[in-house]
């Protein structure tokens, strides 16, 4: 029903260009990339091409980037490859409240497996303090993971800083760039990341593919056992077609990262802007934090946040109640949780998040219908009335 589409955070449109490059990988060039015949070389020379575009993104080598299916296995495989393959066998890893379940979860199991994790809180921004990072380290700290920029609230951590912090304690450092490769510029040198997840799916590729870069000398244990593929540290049979796509979103990305970002940055600044002025009490979460181009997250006190984002689809506008993955859960957003925000105002939280294909008018749109289907939720809300009076 809703043709705004205001929820790039979740998925992107993929990109024709993209489609186009993919379409070979599916009927005539459909060889195996382990295949020593020319079906197979000429898939293994699509891979190999990607590999290089997607190290051009993140500014790294080839050799540095491993293909996986997706952000949630690039984390895994960086954490649990870290923490596996330490030779000080070193059991702490330093994390913060508002990571992706993919971390969190990750960070979770480990805890089950004996690995103590702490969890930094941040600041009522949506910030974590570089600072509070350091002195959570200990003699036995193996690895920090914080991520680029958060999926709820667009905030962009500190990361440079903390990936000093970390060489200097000769620490690993992960940082889960899912939300910000597309959207920010990315040089795993200038972040001192040691791992860096991605994933294509969020950058107008297709899903279920990502990648990890891993930097030269890292010891990583693979999650599976199989073939010798990426470098014995992700087996299995390439997903050619998937990765082609990857590497053309990746070279779309670094053609496009600053003109998109300055024009969706200004369409989101005017959503925003609009939409704090016409709803009476509503705010920006994560304001005052340097935060990704494209994403909002605004509260609007007394109504459900599902119940909004259902009647706004309705009326043709896509949006989501913080990350997508827990929607469906009763429990209000561990983000908005975490910098603060009381269940009922994190359950009334809304997450608009732009993309390539925005354009003024659909901004212009929502501005048009947002207001009307938060009042009209709000005059069914007794907790409104009761408020108004
Ligand atoms: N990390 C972040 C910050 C994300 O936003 C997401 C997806 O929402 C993921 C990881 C998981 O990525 P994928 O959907 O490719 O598994």
């Amino acid at each position: 029903m809703a043709s705004i589409y205001l929820d790039h955070n979740s998925t992107t449109p993929v990109a024709p260009e993209v489609v186009e490059a993919m379409l070979p990988y599916f009927s005539g060039e459909f060889g195996n990339a382990s295949s020593i015949h020319s079906f197979g070389q000429r898939a293994r020379a699509a891979v190999e091409r990607a590999r290089e575009s997607v190290a051009a993104l993140v500014g790294a080598r080839p050799a540095e980037i491993v293909f996986s299916s997706g952000g949630t296995e690039s984390d895994n495989l960086a954490i649990f490859g870290i923490v596996g393959a330490d030779s000080r066998a070193r059991k702490h890893v330093v994390t913060t409240q508002i990571e992706h379940h993919a971390v969190l979860n990750a960070c979770q199991a480990l805890e089950r497996q004996g690995v103590e994790v702490t969890y930094v809180p941040v600041s009522r921004a949506g910030v974590v303090d570089a600072q509070d990072v350091r002195r959570a380290l200990r003699p036995e700290t193996v690895l920090i993971s914080v991520m680029h920029a958060n999926n709820e609230l667009g905030t962009v951590q500190p990361v440079e800083e903390i990936g000093r912090i970390a060489a200097e304690a000769d620490v690993y450092f992960h940082t889960d760039a899912v939300q910000s490769a597309g959207k920010l510029p990315l040089a795993v040198e200038r972040l001192g990341a040691d791992l860096l997840a991605l994933s294509a799916h969020k950058l107008r590729g297709p899903k279920g593919v990502g990648a990890l870069y891993v930097r030269k000398g890292t010891r990583l244990r693979p999650l599976f056992y199989g073939g010798h593929h990426e470098r014995d540290r992700r087996p299995g049979t390439e997903n050619v077609a998937g990765i082609v796509g990857l590497g053309r979103a990746a070279e779309l990305a670094v053609a496009n990262l600053a003109a998109d970002a300055a024009r969706i940055a200004a369409l989101r600044d005017r959503l925003e802007a609009e939409l704090v002025a016409r709803v009476p009490h509503a705010r920006i979460n994560g304001a005052g934090a340097v935060r990704t181009p494209n994403t909002t997250n605004i509260v609007f006190p007394f109504v459900e946040g599902e119940a909004l984002v259902i009647a706004l689809d309705l009326k043709g506008v896509a949006c989501s109640t913080g990350a997508a993955c827990s929607a469906g859960a009763v429990e209000p957003s561990h983000v908005l949780t975490a910098i603060g925000l009381p269940a009922d105002e994190a359950r009334a939280s809304l997450r608009f998040s732009l993309g390539h294909e925005t354009s003024p008018a659909d901004v212009e749109a929502a501005i048009g219908i947002i207001p009307g289907v938060v009042e009209h939720l709000r005059e069914l809300s007794p907790l409104y009335q009761k408020a108004a009076r």
